[in-house]
């Protein structure tokens, strides 16, 4: 046995050339955050550019660790976009918390292996205690099982993995054994608006996407649970009792809206296993001006969400929640021989990955900074900023808020197509904020999206007179 270096006070072991390559990250890493404030959101160059300051010959000798880092950084910067900025409102993006980044950073350095509990009980223990405060959080059912995966698309893939074995298992059908060759038709039924990661999931688990019944959506984007009704009793007819998948979604990318209640009640009433995609619209739980919007949907069969949106926790981050502890395990688990495993389930049995990294550290590390008041605060602010910019924006000549904005995402609509897409591109070349385009309800849209804990205030004052100024510019 070799001697064991012993921690300072500080629990910070020893010293070695090694940190050198660290303190170059880590000066490299403040002066981008410290640059946040005052930088623009756009990258400077393109891919094209960035790659050619990357590309060189592949090296035939090494290169020292420190010099590494510093050519990755000087040749990144320019293009790189400013996600973290507090006036980043793109896409649903989320930000990253201090405690989240260095936790983060720790665990790379850690280096642990998060698939089997005796691989790193530490990295099992933050899973399973980040779960736990998760579940309170949100308010989720306490025997929900979680699986730590990449982000949404994974976590509603994991969780539909469930779903397809134990509705299957009901009619005698084991899809871990004998695959989906010659099984039962599982119906899977999902609105008009779902995310397009939905269908990607179904098509990875072989239901495949042309059969899947789409039911209406309202103005709001939400799914019609009468229809949803209509659609379920026909099937009933058509084949009793036979397997069903019905996947609802908790905030629409576009208005922030929320399902009905009333959907999952009825799909429940046909016997089908509910799924809810909630990436960034189950954290509507951890605030009680904003809990109804979410409060029946949590009791579904499985809900899928993201660590690295609302919560700021850095890329990649995501939980899938399935209700049916057992049901999980027999999706993702396995039993290998050479594996000691625990009389308890491994993390990997949880997770479509086996190696990964252990994504618990920096889950737990955020919960723990934010406590449920810092976390009920955090998404009241993301709903106040959107509010702000619903009132300030729609106040502008020709400029339409297109959605309810009960949540965090504000659909903005100009005078025409033309204008949106005018606007979107010149805002975006701009740089000082990011809002991006899309189509929702057959009209080009503005889409600004708050997620990002770094937000202030101020970042959303200059966000608007920006878009103002642009706007002006671009009117003439
Ligand atoms: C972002 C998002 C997803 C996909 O999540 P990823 O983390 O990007 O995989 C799915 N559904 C909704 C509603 C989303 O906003």
């Amino acid at each position: 046995m070799t001697a064991t270096p012993q921690p300072g006070s500080d629990g910070i072991v020893g010293d070695d050339a090694a940190t050198d390559a660290l303190d170059v990250a880590i000066r490299a890493s403040r002066s981008w955050l410290r640059s946040l404030p005052t930088r623009d959101v756009s990258a400077t160059a393109d891919v094209d550019q960035v790659t050619a300051t990357l590309s060189r010959p592949f090296p035939s000798e090494p290169t020292p660790a420190p010099e590494v880092i510093r050519e990755l950084v000087a040749a990144a910067e320019s293009g790189l976009v400013a996600t973290p900025s507090g006036r980043y409102f793109g896409w649903v993006r989320g930000g990253v918390l201090d405690s989240a980044l260095a936790a983060d950073w720790l665990t790379a350095a850690w280096d642990q292996n998060a698939s089997l509990l005796v691989g790193s009980p530490a990295g099992a223990a933050a899973e399973r205690v980040a779960a736990e405060w998760l579940k309170e959080a949100l308010d989720l059912p306490r025997e929900s099982g979680v699986g730590f995966v990449t982000g949404g698309m994974m976590a509603t893939f994991t969780c539909l993995a469930a779903a397809r074995g134990e509705v299957l298992a009901r009619v005698g059908w084991d899809v871990e054994a004998d695959g989906l060759a010659g099984a039962p038709e599982v119906a899977v039924f999902a609105g008009a608006e779902r995310h397009v990661t939905v269908d990607i999931a179904l098509r990875y688990l072989g239901l495949g996407n042309r059969r899947t019944r789409i039911i209406p959506a309202d103005h709001q984007g939400r799914i019609d649970a009468g229809a949803l009704e209509v659609a379920l009793a026909r099937d009933e007819r058509e084949r009793p009792g036979r397997p069903r998948l019905v996947v609802l979604q908790a905030g629409n990318v576009h208005s922030g809206a929320f399902d009905p209640e009333r959907a999952l009640a009825v799909a429940q009433q046909y016997g089908a296993w509910v799924h809810v995609d909630g990436a960034f619209g189950l954290w509507a739980a951890a605030s009680p001006a904003h809990a109804h919007l979410v409060a029946g949907l949590r009791t579904a069969d499985s809900l899928a969400t993201d660590a690295h949106k609302t919560l700021n926790v850095p890329y990649d981050s995501g939980f899938a929640i399935v209700r049916d502890a057992a049901a999980l395990h027999r999706a993702m688990g396995a039993d290998a021989a050479y594996l000691i495993q625990d009389s308890r389930p491994d993390p990997f049995a949880r997770t479509p990955e086996f190696s990964r990294r252990a994504r618990g550290f920096a889950v737990w590390a955020a919960l723990r900074e934010l406590g449920a008041r810092g976390l009920r605060e955090m998404v009241e602010g993301f709903a106040a900023h959107a509010q702000r910019f619903a009132a300030e924006l729609g106040a502008l000549e020709g400029v339409t808020v297109l959605n309810d904005v009960v949540y965090t995402q504000v659909c903005v609509a100009f005078r025409d197509d033309a204008e949106t897409d005018a606007l979107a591109a010149a805002l975006m070349a701009e740089g000082t904020t990011w809002m991006t385009p899309s189509t929702w309800r057959g009209r080009r849209v503005l889409r600004v999206s708050v997620s990002n804990a770094r937000t202030t205030p101020d970042d959303v004052t200059r966000a608007i007179a920006t878009l103002t100024r642009v706007l002006g510019e671009l009117r003439g």
